[in-house]
């Protein structure tokens, strides 16, 4: 018999399982992909490229889960580019947002001397919110009904924390989480291509526009792990893939083990409890323990007989919205594009991201046409350049551009993914050539990720990146329902452990390391 059989090996179930292991626990994680990392990998696309597949930022992962899995000394090299973002504006010019708040500042002064001056103290806002936020990633969000005694002390010490950011910063976290982002940027800064770079960090892989009420939590939420504004640029060497590798690495380290192409098509239930699980070719796998990290809809609508599960709770997971509104291309390029206004060394300049996306209207039409099941003819895109950091992802001189677009939205008016595809490329390049003009020509293959492709091939239903929609009804104590954030399931010994728990912003590992807590603290049933 099994200790503990992990359903999926993403960065989340990783995590999980190190931190299992390392308390002597016997994990078995069964990935159905052939390579382990979920929606953090990096494989190669055309002959000679490699791309970060899905992911190209990484989360950031927790600091303490990066010292604990020994990240660094196992050959992870975290990059934290300077300038983060290049932001390119609809009138010619750029925008960079440097590491360095005064640096930055400086970059808005010709755009606006007020906003210049307001930045830093806007950064200051930010961080201090993070500060606050940050120790409840780590937290497994109270119950509501029945709160337990250290339930309640967590609790107390957050009131207490809060009581100390003073009035003003308390009321403003207060007021800014149920806001529309366009609402909060706006009351800080005039620059239109500002408010966007900034505004779009709360939007990010949503099925939300600017003007949405409510994406001001997820500013904050996102401000938790990076409070740097505009979002996280951290990315490794290599791609997301040469992250989630290491963790396999510390996992199995620990006394994990970890098997890949094995998909589970059943979790098996016996008395109200998971008892193991039947994998795709028929084999049983008997366990004590089950945690899966496929999401909530494909663990509990998919994997589970639905006899036993309660016809409320059934409602309540379809209830729970998984709109992905993201498709993913990434490019192989014969040199790297030049944008307009970018002077000097383009592999310095291109090191963190390349927001597209130059105003708050901009952005919030891109969003109106996913509302209608349209692709948005002029996207918001996210791209990085992962060769730029590790050369091997290229032939010599050549390159890949990652692309993340956005809106895409996996539930179309008319037609099919299958026959958008080229459209897709298309849309993205019509949008590039206008701050990149050229880039076209650079492009040798490309590969079309759609949103249908992210839940046939990848695993998220509704192709959400973040295995259901972060907003205000679906975070903390709700996510993925109220009664059951705290990754149990109202099936015994069953735990949750993927994204789509709290706080599931990213390749953070809080979801799997706050889930490996509550497993080691449940009663172990001796059941055979
Ligand atoms: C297009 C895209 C872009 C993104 N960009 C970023 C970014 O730039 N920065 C960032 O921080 N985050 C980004 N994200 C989000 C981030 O990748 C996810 O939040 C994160 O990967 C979730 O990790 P996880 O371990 O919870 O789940 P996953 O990574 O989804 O892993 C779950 C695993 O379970 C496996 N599985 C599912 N069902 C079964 C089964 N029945 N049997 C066996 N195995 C199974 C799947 O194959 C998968 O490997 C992006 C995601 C996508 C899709």
């Amino acid at each position: 018999m099994s200790d503990v059989v992990i359903i999926g090996a993403g960065h989340n179930a990783l995590t999980a399982a190190f931190y299992l292991a390392k308390a002597g626990r016997k994990p078995l994680v069964l990935e159905r992909r052939h390579v382990v990392g979920g929606c953090a990998t990096s494989e190669e696309f055309a002959p000679g490229y490699r791309s970060a597949t899905l992911a190209h930022t990484v989360g950031p992962l927790r600091p303490s889960i990066v010292s604990d899995m020994n990240l660094e000394r196992r050959g992870v090299r975290f990059v934290r580019p300077d300038p983060r973002i290049v932001a390119p504006s609809a009138d010619g010019r750029t925008l960079l947002f440097s590491a360095d708040p005064a640096r930055t500042a400086e970059a808005i002064r010709p755009f606006s001397a007020k906003d210049a001056t307001r930045y830093p103290e806007f950064c200051t806002a930010l961080a201090r919110a993070g500060d606050f936020l940050g120790p409840l990633v780590d937290m497994t969000p109270p119950s509501i009904d029945a709160p337990s005694k250290s339930e309640l002390w967590e609790l107390l010490k957050t009131g207490r924390r809060f009581r100390a950011l003073g009035k003003k910063e308390s009321f403003a976290l207060l007021r800014w989480g149920p806001m529309a982002v366009a609402d909060l940027v706006a009351e800080w800064f005039e620059t239109d291509l500002l408010q966007a770079v900034i505004a779009a960090r709360a939007i990010h892989g949503t099925a939300m526009g600017p003007w949405s009420a409510g994406t001001g939590a997820i500013l904050l939420l996102h401000a938790a792990v990076d409070p740097a504004p505009g979002g996280s640029s951290v990315s490794v060497a290599g791609g997301p893939g040469a992250l989630t590798r290491a963790m396999a690495d510390a996992a199995r380290e620990a006394g994990a083990e970890i098997r890949t192409g094995v998909e589970v098509r059943q979790i098996l239930v016996k008395d109200g409890a998971a008892a193991g699980v039947l994998l795709a070719d028929g084999t049983e796998i008997v366990a004590r323990t089950v945690v899966s990290s496929a999401d909530p809809r494909r663990t509990f609508l998919g994997l589970i007989d639905p006899v036993e599960l309660e016809p409320g709770f059934i409602t309540r997971i379809r209830n729970y919205r998984v709109p992905g509104t993201v498709a993913k291309v990434n490019f192989a390029l014969s040199a790297l594009p030049s944008f307009a206004g970018l002077a000097g060394d383009p592999a310095k300049a291109l090191q963190g991201r390349v927001h597209i996306g130059p105003g708050i209207d901009y952005l919030e039409r891109a969003f109106d046409a996913s509302k209608y099941g349209d692709l948005s003819p002029a996207p918001y895109l996210d791209i990085t350049f992962p060769s730029i950091h590790d050369a091997s992802m290229a032939p010599a001189g050549r390159h890949v551009m990652s692309v993340h677009v956005q809106y895409a939205p996996y539930t179309l008016r008319s037609g099919s993914w299958s026959s958008l595809e080229d459209t897709l490329a298309a849309t993205v390049l019509r949008t590039l050539e206008v701050s990149a003009p050229g880039v076209t020509s650079l492009v040798e293959h490309r590969q079309i990720i759609t949103p249908l492709v992210i839940e046939q091939e990848f695993g998220p239903s509704g192709g959400h990146i973040h295995h259901g929609e972060l907003a205000l009804d679906q975070l903390f104590t709700m996510r993925p329902t109220l009664g059951w954030a705290n990754y149990h399931t109202p099936i015994d010994s069953l735990f949750l452990c993927g994204a789509g728990t709290h706080p599931g912003n990213g390749l953070t590992g809080a979801s799997g390391r706050n889930a490996a807590r509550e497993i080691l603290k449940a009663p172990r049933t001796a059941r055979a």
